[in-house]
């Protein structure tokens, strides 16, 4: 590795280390399980160990699921894959996929952004991962790189609305105000080209465990 690239890194990796162990205890205390990781590899090698062989593992989107190789990964598992990022896929299968994800025994997606105080803040368009977070499979598995992490639950909005939303749309080619522009437009974005609809902030779970947070000492997805 390029001395100068691990020198810069190091620092890095230091500070998401302690911000990491920070969120790993709030999330706790709020019925949740956080895991930290310096790479992907290991972290994607954890989990799969979370998922149960026969499993029915319903997909959020997600940059990160594809950057970190995590898809790979699940193909290859003795698991029934709602694969929503196979090539030749249709919008019908992706639709029936949506639904049958909400009774799926794990889903895995990712977060718009952590609190240092461990909240999940999510916005989708739809809403079916945001619902998927919240109620109905019996495991959740957000994997996460630390540049989703923010102080607070209004900075997780703006980094939303500034990074995730306009990236988003340009990946799904969804001509949203933000897309068209470089800059948020609400309120006068609308549907149907309306990728912020619903915002959910995760702040416990009831059913203990149930949300598992990954962590990747790492830059993923928006
Ligand atoms: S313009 Fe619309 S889609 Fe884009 S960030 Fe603002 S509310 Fe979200």
């Amino acid at each position: 590795m390029d001395t100068r690239n691990q020198q810069s890194k190091e620092p890095r990796q230091l500070i998401y280390r302690k911000q990491a162990e920070q969120i790993i205890g709030h999330l706790q205390r709020q019925g949740m399980e956080g895991f930290y990781f310096d790479n992907a590899l290991p972290a994607v090698e954890a989990v799969c160990s979370m998922i149960p062989a026969g499993s029915l593992v319903g997909l959020g989107g997600s940059v990160t699921v594809i950057e970190t190789g995590l898809i790979e990964a699940l193909r290859k598992q003795d698991i029934r894959l709602l694969d929503r990022f196979r090539d030749g896929v249709t919008v019908e299968e992706v639709d029936a996929m949506r639904h049958e994800s909400m009774l799926a025994d794990v889903f895995i997606a990712s977060s718009n952004a952590i609190t240092l105080d461990g909240k999940l803040v999510n916005m989708d368009g739809m809403g079916n991962r945001v619902a998927a977070m919240i109620y109905g499979p019996k495991k959740v598995i957000l994997v996460l790189g630390m540049n989703k992490v923010v102080p607070t639950v209004m900075e997780a909005i703006t980094r939303i609305k500034t990074t995730a939303a306009p990236m988003n749309a340009v990946r799904v080619n969804k001509q949203t105000p933000c897309f068209v522009t470089g800059l948020c437009q609400d309120p006068k974005c609308t549907p149907p080209n309306r990728i912020c609809g619903q915002l959910v902030v995760i702040e416990a779970s009831m059913t203990n465990d149930r949300i598992k947070v990954v962590m990747i000492g790492e830059e993923y997805g928006f």
